[in-house]
C-alpha cells in the first residue's frame, strides 16, 4: 500500500528527519498541546557538574533515597512499612514517579509512561503484600490471592488491526500459511518449557522478579547471543511471527530483537506466572494514569518524607555512613547531610561515574555496557471513542501496519463507556536509530511535527477519527529504559551495583536490566531491607 509505505518512511529510521519536515510544513491548523519531557535541563546540570558547593550546617539523617521513581518510592514505602522515619527521598523533577508519572485533563488522568502491572508470580511477596495494603487484593481462595475486578483490566483487552478489521489479541489468527502456524504453536510450546523450567540450583529459568532466576549455565548462556539470533537458530523464521515478537521486544525494553538478549526475549514469555485465584493470573492490572496509581499510593504513604525538585549531585562514603549533597532547584541552594545510608535510586548512566564516583573501583568502565532505549509518548485527547471493523475497542490498540505500538484507552476501566470524549496514549520507541541520533531528533523536532506524525498514525488505524483529534500532548524520554543487550546480565558495573555495601546502596530497575515495575519495586524494597539492617533496625519480612 501507497500510503502505508510513506507512514512507515516517516516513522521508521532513517526518513525521520525528511518525514518530520515534510509533515511539520503542512500549513494546516495548529492542533493544541504541549511538548514536555524530563528534565534535561537539571539532567545536563549533573552531567557538567554546575552546582554551588553547599552552605549551612550539615544534616544528620539516617537514611537517603537518591531518586524518586518506582524503586526510591518503593524503598521509601518499605522504610515507613518497617516503621523507620527517619529518611528523605530527593527527586529532581517536580513530581516524584519518574517513568511511571501521570498526567490529567479535564476528560481523564493518562499515562506519561508505564501503564500496566502483570498480575505478580508467587515469588513476588513484597509486592503482593503492597497491592493487598492499596486493597488491590482483596481476600484469598485456598491461599491463592484473589484480585479485585476493578482493577484488573476489563474486557476487551487487546486487539491487532490486521488485513483492515481488528482482531482480538496481539496476534493474527485468521489468513495464516500453515508454516506460520506451525511455527507459532512450536514457538508457545518451547515458551511453556523455559515457563516450568528449573535450573540445578532449583530456582525457576525465569523468575519475577529476575533476581530470583536460576543461575543455571544452561539459561544464564542464553545471556550470549541477540533474541533474533537465537530465533533464527531455533528456525523461528515466519514472517508474521517475527513481526509479533518484535513488537513484544519493542513494547517491553523498547527495542528490536537484533539488540536484546535470547535471555531477556525469553524471559518476556517464560518469566509470568502471575498468581491469582478464578484464572485471573495472566491478565493485567491497569488504571487511567496507568503506574502513577501505583506511584501516587506509593507516594502517599511517605509524603512528608518526599523532597521534589532537588538534585543528589555528590555522594561520598565518610566512616560507615555517607555525605550527600543536594541542589535545591526551587531555592537555588546547596546542603549537605551526613547519612548513616544513601539508597541510590537514580538510572545508572546519572550515577556513574557523575554522582557516586567510587563505583569505578575495579578494572572495567564504571558506565558499564548500559544502553538505554528513547520512545515518545503522546495523549490524544479525542471527542470520540475510535471503533473500526471487527471487534470493538479494546483498552490496548495495536495496528501490524505502524511502527508505533498503538495506544490505549485511558477511560477503559470506567463503568459507562459511553460515546463522549476519551484520551488514548499512543506510543512509539525510537527502536530503529542509534540511542544518539534518536536523542537528537527527541530535542531539535518541533511539537508540530510530532504531532502531524501521530495523527496520521492515528488516522491511518482509525479514519473514523477524523475530525475528533482535539488536543495532542507530546512527552519524550530521552532515556526511558534500560536496553537488555547480549552479555548484559555478566556487565561488571552492574555487578558492582548490586554487590556494593551498606553505607552505599542501588535501588534500580537498572540493575535488572529490565525496566519493569516488579523489577524496581524489588530493587528498593531490597536495598530498603539492607539499610534497616545496616541500621540494626529491627523489621519483619513482608509475606
Ligand atoms: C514509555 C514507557 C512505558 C513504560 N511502560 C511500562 C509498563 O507499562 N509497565 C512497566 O512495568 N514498566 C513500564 N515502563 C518501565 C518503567 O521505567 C519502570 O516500570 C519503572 O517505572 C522504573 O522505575 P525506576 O525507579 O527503576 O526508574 P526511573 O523511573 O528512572 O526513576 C528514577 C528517578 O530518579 C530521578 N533522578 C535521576 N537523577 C537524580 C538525581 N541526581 N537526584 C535525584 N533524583 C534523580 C529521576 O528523575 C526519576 O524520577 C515504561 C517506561 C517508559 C519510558
Amino acid at each position: 500500500m501507497k500510503g502505508e509505505a510513506t507512514r512507515r518512511q516517516v516513522l521508521a529510521g532513517g526518513s525521520l528527519a525528511a518525514g518530520a519536515a515534510m509533515l511539520g510544513g503542512c500549513g494546516e491548523n495548529p492542533i493544541p498541546g504541549t511538548l514536555a519531557g524530563a528534565d534535561w535541563q537539571r539532567g545536563h546540570l549533573l552531567r557538567d557538574r554546575k552546582f554551588p558547593d553547599p552552605t549551612g550546617p550539615i544534616e544528620d539523617i539516617g537514611v537517603v533515597i537518591a531518586g524518586g521513581g518506582v524503586a526510591g518510592l518503593a524503598a521509601g514505602w518499605r522504610l515507613a512499612e518497617a516503621r523507620f522515619s527517619s529518611f528523605r527521598l530527593f527527586e529532581l523533577e517536580d513530581s516524584t514517579g519518574g517513568n511511571a508519572r501521570s498526567g490529567a485533563n479535564a476528560i481523564s488522568p493518562y499515562p506519561l509512561g508505564a501503564h500496566y502491572l502483570p498480575v505478580p508470580n508467587c515469588e513476588a511477596t513484597a509486592l503482593r503484600y503492597m497491592l493487598k495494603q492499596f486493597g488491590m487484593i482483596v481476600g484469598e481462595e485456598n491461599g491463592v490471592p484473589v484480585y479485585d475486578p476493578y482493577q484488573l483490566c476489563a474486557d476487551l483487552e487487546e486487539r491487532l488491526l490486521w488485513r483492515g478489521r481488528w482482531h482480538e489479541g496481539l496476534f493474527p489468527q485468521q489468513g495464516l500459511d500453515a508454516g506460520t502456524r506451525v511455527q507459532r504453536n512450536a514457538f508457545d510450546a518451547r515458551m511453556a518449557q523455559f515457563r516450568t523450567a528449573t535450573g540445578r540450583d532449583g530456582r525457576p529459568a525465569f523468575a519475577s522478579p529476575m533476581a530470583l532466576s536460576s543461575a543455571d549455565p544452561r539459561f544464564r548462556e542464553l545471556d550470549a547471543l541477540s533474541f533474533a539470533t537465537w530465533l533464527d537458530g531455533q528456525g523461528f523464521t515466519a514472517p508474521t511471527l517475527r513481526a509479533y515478537l518484535r513488537y513484544c521486544c519493542r513494547d517491553d525494553y523498547g527495542s528490536e530483537p537484533e539488540q536484546v538478549s535470547a535471555w531477556a526475549g525469553i524471559h518476556y514469555f517464560a518469566a509470568r506466572r502471575g498468581w491469582a485465584a478464578g484464572g485471573d493470573g495472566d491478565r493485567e492490572l491497569t488504571w487511567p494514569e496507568g503506574n502513577g496509581r501505583l506511584v501516587h499510593l506509593m507516594a502517599g504513604r511517605i509524603r512528608s518524607h518526599i523532597a521534589s525538585a532537588h538534585s543528589v549531585f555528590r555522594v561520598r562514603q565518610e566512616g560507615d555512613g555517607a555525605l550527600v549533597d543536594v541542589f535545591d532547584h526551587r531555592a537555588q541552594t546547596s546542603r549537605r547531610f551526613r547519612a548513616r545510608t544513601v539508597v541510590i535510586a537514580m538510572p545508572h548512566f546519572v550515577a556513574a561515574p557523575r554522582v557516586v564516583p567510587w563505583i569505578a573501583t575495579g578494572d572495567f568502565d564504571p558506565r558499564g555496557s548500559y544502553q538505554y532505549a528513547p520512545w515518545v509518548v503522546a495523549n490524544v485527547t479525542v471527542s470520540r471513542p475510535p471503533e473500526g471493523k471487527g471487534v470493538p475497542l479494546a483498552w490496548d490498540n495495536v495496528s501490524t501496519a505502524s511502527e508505533a505500538l498503538g495506544y490505549v484507552v485511558a477511560t477503559h476501566q470506567s463503568l459507562s463507556r459511553d460515546a463522549g470524549p476519551t484520551v488514548l496514549t499512543w506510543y512509539l520507541p525510537l527502536s530503529k536509530e542509534s540511542p544518539e541520533q534518536a536523542r537528537k531528533m527527541l530535542m531539535t523536532r518541533r511539537l508540530a511535527q510530532w504531532q502531524a506524525i501521530v495523527r496520521d498514525d492515528l488516522l491511518a488505524m482509525n479514519p473514523d477519527l477524523t475530525g475528533a483529534i482535539r488536543r495532542i500532548d507530546v512527552w519524550r524520554w530521552g532515556h526511558a529504559m534500560i536496553r537488555p543487550s547480549p552479555g548484559f546480565l555478566s556487565d561488571p558495573a552492574r555487578h558492582a551495583a548490586i554487590a556494593s555495601p551498606p553505607p552505599i546502596l542501588h535501588a534500580h530497575s537498572d540493575m535488572s536490566g529490565l525496566s519493569l515495575f516488579e523489577e524496581a519495586h524489588y530493587r528498593g524494597v531490597m536495598a530498603a531491607e539492607a539499610a534497616l539492617t545496616h541500621l540494626d533496625h529491627a523489621f519483619e519480612s513482608l509475606t
